[in-house]
């Protein structure tokens, strides 16, 4: 008998099914949300439920259709329930226009309940969230979820940094391959996109799928210089800038009216490869390919060095776009004595360049564990340095991070546009986050210049100031990022579930993509847009989004927020750069430039044209001119020029020489033939007794070699 028919064992079989399922829901429930919820909770206990909470609304300003396309959105959207009366989700407060922030009224103020509640305001949708306590109390520690806890793992076997490796073990990362289920990957390179879109929905990378638009010195360029054409007042973050050959024409033009020193780069070099000084631009081929600029010839010097300063700036997510900037980071100190440009000095890269891998060749490289010597400092000692000189370290930073804002804001469209196109079912945390180690230079009024942007910032360690900074920095880059809010297994599960599900078409082609909100049942809007399951959702619900932020905002460490701004009248001043597209698309740019380069390339064949055409009427004259000279003048002067030669070899035969020698020859031969030496000479050695007549008949030829006056060894 076949026990897997019985009755019996079927029934087994449905119990323990129905005791895995009852066992898994209850955790799910219990487990994860409270999880989440107490997150939340503590983000808003820790920093935000205040009096004066001021709430900041991402509005959708562009095109509601458009900014709705992710998964994300349109679930959070659809969550507003049409009648219940919820004052406290305000998914009818809409705005229209461009894309960005406003800030709407403070909350709170007048009301107790704002001092006990927090709110965070995402998509249109605002979510309540209720503090445990009172403002300032803090967060039991113990119910904390920690990465140890979500079992995460992490994949570094892309980087070169054992660092990485090391910090993450120690903060309860599995250390796993590539082909594992990881987590988390760390790469130093950019990953294909084939990487970005096999991509689970728990796993994260840190890169963004169009960073390189900052990230490379040449797009850089494009995208400042486009900023600048639209927003003249705002973008002067930069030193003027040319690509050349492209804008070969314009430098030309300013360096003719204005009296600089430029400084040319590689358009894709990086650690000072390839840089030089001019204040001629004459010297510069018109083919060239390079990255033009104004050189900043009075940087604000410290004990007489020039420096420039290495910002660590982490994007945890392009839309909405968040930006955080590490308050710890690297001063690089060139290692000799600056003085302005001349042509003397032009040349001293170890003055006027502060790049590590330049000024670590020279003897002068000062290796210093004390804060403030050396060549390599801290940031916190620079700002130590400006509160000695007076200066307003405060403002200083603000204007960082305002041009760290306005870099990243001109790259965004294709970053937000890359990442929606690369993961669109990326739905409970953020697929990617990014260091970028942002290159500033500052000027004697303390205005800072950005130089460059490094997605792959060195985390070599080599002095201890290395490491004072960048293993913090990492430690807190990995604590920020939201992993634990990533059921890895639940959402393996749906995944299965829903391949499962479209393979055998059981719910037809309008099955819903589910979606993790913790804390809350899912939501399976009717045509109306109204969820079904009322009755299911008693609580307001937390979306993913909204769990992330309340993480990262409870999750600092030595991070500042810089974006959103944590000053609301700072919001509405950023709120028109998210609106660039409106006013001009990226890529009427792209043909904009193209076609100036195109211009540029039809100038180079003209000039190249012309460059031949007097190439062969110089050719022609000096033809002309050999027509008219004697030939054995010119062969003349040919070989003196080959003698004149240093490298002048013997192994060179003239042909006229040939020639002339062979006449010489026979000239000699006739004389010979024509004097009778010959017969004279065979007379002579017969008298003698050289010669006999059996000589004769032995060597018939002696005689004709004689008269020929050859050489008579060949004819014995
Ligand atoms: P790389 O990627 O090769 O390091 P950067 O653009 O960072 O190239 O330039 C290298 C160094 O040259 C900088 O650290 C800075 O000291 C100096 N530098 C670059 N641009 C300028 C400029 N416009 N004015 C003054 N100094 C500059």
């Amino acid at each position: 008998m076949n026990l897997k028919n019985s009755k019996f064992y079927k029934r087994i079989q449905e119990l323990r099914n129905f005791s895995k399922e009852k066992i898994r829901k209850d955790r799910e429930q219990r487990g994860l949300r409270t999880a989440v919820i107490r997150g939340v909770e503590m983000a808003l206990s820790e920093s935000k439920c205040s009096n004066q909470v001021i709430e900041l609304e991402w509005s959708q300003l562009a095109s509601p259709a458009k900014s709705l396309s992710s998964p994300r959105r349109r679930t959070s959207a659809s969550k507003n329930k049409p009648g219940k009366k919820r004052p406290l989700m305000a998914g009818d407060a809409r705005s229209k226009g461009g894309q960005g922030f406003r800030p709407v009224k403070p909350v709170g103020s007048d009301n107790e309940a704002a001092v006990t509640e927090g709110f965070i305001e995402l998509n249109n949708l605002r979510y309540r969230v209720a503090c445990s306590g009172r403002p300032g109390s803090s967060p039991r520690h113990d119910e904390r979820p920690t990465i140890s806890d979500s079992k995460s793992a992490i994949c570094v076997s892309n980087s070169r940094y054992a660092m990485i490796g090391r910090i993450s073990k120690s903060l309860g990362f599995k250390l796993v391959k590539e082909c594992k289920m990881w987590n988390i990957l760390w790469s130093d390179s950019f990953p294909g996109v084939e990487l970005f879109k096999n991509m689970k929905r728990f796993q994260q990378i840190n890169h963004f799928p169009g960073m390189i638009e900052i990230c490379r010195k040449d797009l850089l360029s494009r995208n400042l210089n486009r900023m600048l054409k639209l927003y003249p007042h705002d973008y002067k973050i930069f030193p003027k800038t040319w690509m050349l050959p492209a804008d070969y024409g314009d430098a030309m033009h300013y360096a003719q009216n204005h009296k600089r020193t430029f400084i040319l780069k590689p358009d894709s070099g990086a650690q000072g490869r390839g840089i030089w000084l001019t204040n001629d631009l004459k010297t510069i081929g018109p083919n060239e390919r390079l990255i033009c600029q104004t050189y900043i010839h009075r940087p604000l010097l410290i004990d007489g060095y020039k420096f420039d300063l290495r910002v660590y700036t982490l994007i945890t997510s392009v839309d909405p776009l968040r930006l955080y900037v590490y308050n710890e980071g690297l001063a690089r100190f060139a290692t000799n004595k600056y003085v302005e440009p001349t042509p003397g000095n032009a040349n001293d890269l170890y003055m006027h360049l502060t790049n590590y891998s330049v000024n670590k060749r020279n003897s002068q490289y000062d290796l210093c564990d004390n804060d403030d010597c050396g060549s390599k400092r801290k940031l916190s000692a620079i700002n130590n340095w400006m509160t000695r000189h007076n200066y307003d370290v405060n403002e200083f930073w603000s204007n960082v991070d305002d041009v760290i804002i306005k870099t990243v804001l001109s790259a965004w469209p294709v970053l937000k546009h890359n990442y929606n196109a690369c993961f669109p079912g990326h739905d409970t945390i953020q697929a990617c986050f990014e260091i970028l180690g942002f290159d500033i230079l500052v000027d004697w009024k303390l205005k800072p210049y950005i130089l460059e942007v490094n997605h792959s910032p060195s985390f070599h360690t080599n002095e201890q100031v290395d490491r004072e900074v960048k293993r913090p920095l990492i430690r807190d880059t990995l604590t920020l990022v939201s992993t634990v809010l990533a059921d890895k297994k639940q959402i393996l599960r749906e995944d299965r579930k829903r391949v499962k599900q479209r393979l055998l078409k059981s719910k037809g082609d309008t099955v819903q993509r589910s979606r993790v909100v913790a804390g809350a049942s899912k939501v399976t809007p009717n045509k109306e847009g109204s969820p079904t399951n009322k009755e299911q959702s008693p609580e307001p619900e937390i979306g993913s989004l909204a769990q992330q932020i309340a993480w990262e905002e409870s999750h600092m460490g030595n991070f500042r927020r810089i974006m959103p701004p944590p000053d609301a009248s700072r919001v509405n001043y950023y709120c028109k750069f998210f609106g660039q597209t409106n006013q001009v698309s990226i890529f009427q740019e792209t043909a904009a430039s193209k076609k100036r380069e195109d211009l540029a390339r039809k100038m180079r064949l003209q000039i190249e044209e012309k460059k031949a055409k007097q190439e062969q009427m110089l050719l022609a004259r000096s033809k002309r001119k050999r027509l008219i000279q004697p030939r054995l003048a010119r062969e003349k002067h040919r070989l003196n020029l080959f003698r004149l030669k240093e490298n002048w070899s013997p192994g060179f035969v003239s042909e006229a020489e040939e020639r002339l020698r062979n006449t010489w020859q026979q000239m000699r031969t006739e004389a010979i033939r024509n004097l009778k030496i010959t017969e004279n000479i065979y007379a002579l050695l017969f008298e003698h007794g050289h010669l006999s007549n059996t000589d004769i008949t032995t060597f018939p030829n002696l005689y004709h070699y004689l008269q020929c006056g050859y050489d008579i060894k060949g004819a014995t």
